[in-house]
């Protein structure tokens, strides 16, 4: 189902093969304006359209983009979202730099193919009008601006890349993408101490019920 909660929806035919599941969630905030969170690998932008044509939003509508990280996968469709719906986009002050190739990110995962100049470049514990009001959260480790959001009236978390979900298990995402493991863990046990209804995971995800202890039976063992 697209609409995976109320308002909240997934994104349907972004994903490349049913082996590499992405998840690009699009929340519709107060009024009619709507936040896209993440955008998907390059070419991502036409699924994301048409899936809008579908629900009848127009792409003006989506006002703000969020991006968790630098990671081509998630900033592959950044240029053509942005300049269709002209949302204002945002991320963490350091996965900015990344994202804008200045400098070129040489850490594990693929970096973006061309720089992105992001709109709003905030820090940790800011707050986001956007998705029905968002605290952004440094979560590094997966990369080193790596942001999670959390809506704490709805207790959801969009996790972006920081965890791996398959089935109703919750990992950390493999070593062999992770800029440095060890700091993803410390991450990963910050988020366990939110309370989490809906864990809005990227590659496998969603948990939509008690997100918050699949989180804590993986950061007890951490
Ligand atoms: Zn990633």
């Amino acid at each position: 189902m697209p609409e995976i909660l109320p308002g909240v929806h997934q994104v349907e035919g972004v994903d490349p093969s049913p082996d590499f599941s992405t998840h690009v969630y699009l929340v519709k905030d107060s009024g009619s304006s709507w936040t896209l969170i993440d955008t998907g690998l390059p070419g991502a932008h036409a699924a994301i359209f048409a899936y809008l044509a579908k629900i009848h939003v127009d792409p003006s509508a989506v006002k703000k983009v969020l991006l968790t990280h630098l990671h081509r996968d998630h900033t592959g469709s950044l240029h053509a979202v942005a300049e269709k719906t002209r949302a204002r986009t945002f991320a963490h002050w350091i996965e900015a730099a990344y994202i804008g190739l200045d400098p070129k990110y040489d850490g594990p995962g693929t970096p973006p193919a061309e720089a992105f100049d992001v709109d709003e470049r905030f820090k940790d514990g800011d707050t986001i009008d956007a998705a029905g009001g968002v605290i952004a959260y440094h979560t590094p480790g997966h990369t080193p601006g790596h942001t999670s959001y959390y809506q704490p009236e709805r207790k959801l978390l969009f996790s972006g890349d920081l965890f791996f979900v398959e089935g109703d298990a919750v990992t950390l995402t493999p070593p062999d993408f992770t800029h440095h493991t060890p700091t993803a863990k410390i991450s990963a046990r910050r988020m366990g101490q939110l309370t989490i209804d809906s864990l809005l995971s990227y590659h496998g995800g969603p948990i939509l019920k008690n997100g918050g202890s699949a989180v804590r039976a993986l950061t007890h063992k951490l």
